[in-house]
């Protein structure tokens, strides 16, 4: 099993960062140590400062699978929920300045916050909202409609490159308004089609 995320998949959050909207999907591996379940807290990562929340909505793949179509991508589905790529944006710059690889700022223990999950019944991937509040204040708002690649256009070209697994997680982009979250907040992920998940960061 591995946890899979897509960088810049929404044009309003790559503006925000200033980066050129990509013409094929940004891909990161993330180790399983990135995984934090709804009863735990989040630790806040001791190399680096600013940590900044990213709501996605996450995919779970059903069947080991290669080379899929996107037509055929959904059959490959078992659940769909919500979740956070924690990001250090300072350590992130900093990689990005000198075109070194983001794991430090991305794939850091804890870095993965998973959420709800429900079982995939043909809801309809392309209009599913997702968003976050932090200490009850949204933050972020928006919906898969605004997502520069579809979900079965990740989970065709994921397949076209790695032999997806079983079990395998797709964390599929945030929209815009990521930002910085401080010990002691309380972060809310939300999806009006999926529920919702709060974590403390300590
Ligand atoms: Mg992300």
């Amino acid at each position: 099993m591995r946890v899979f995320c897509i960088g810049r998949n929404y044009a309003a959050h790559a503006a925000e960062l200033g980066n050129e909207i990509p013409n094929e999907p940004v891909v990161f591996i993330k180790p399983l140590s990135c995984l934090v379940l709804e009863d735990k807290d989040i630790p806040f990562p001791s190399h680096g400062n600013d940590l900044h929340h990213e709501a996605e909505i996450v995919v779970e793949v059903g069947n080991n699978c290669s080379n899929l179509k996107e037509e055929d991508a959904f059959k490959y589905i078992s659940k769909i929920g919500i979740g956070l790529d924690l990001t250090l944006r300072d350590v992130q710059s900093e990689l990005k300045e000198k075109k070194l690889p983001w794991e430090k700022a991305k794939a850091f223990d804890y870095s993965s916050p998973l959420g709800v999950m429900v079982e995939y019944e043909d809801q309809d991937l392309k209009s599913l909202n997702i968003g976050c509040k932090v200490n009850g204040e949204e933050r972020q708002n928006g919906s898969t409609s605004l997502m520069l690649f579809s979900i079965s256009t990740l989970i065709s070209y994921l397949s076209s490159v790695w032999q997806l697994k079983k079990g395998d997680l797709i964390y599929t982009g945030t929209p815009k308004g990521v930002g910085p979250l401080e010990r002691g907040d309380k972060i809310e992920v939300f999806s009006k089609e999926i529920g919702s998940s709060i974590w403390t960061v300590k």
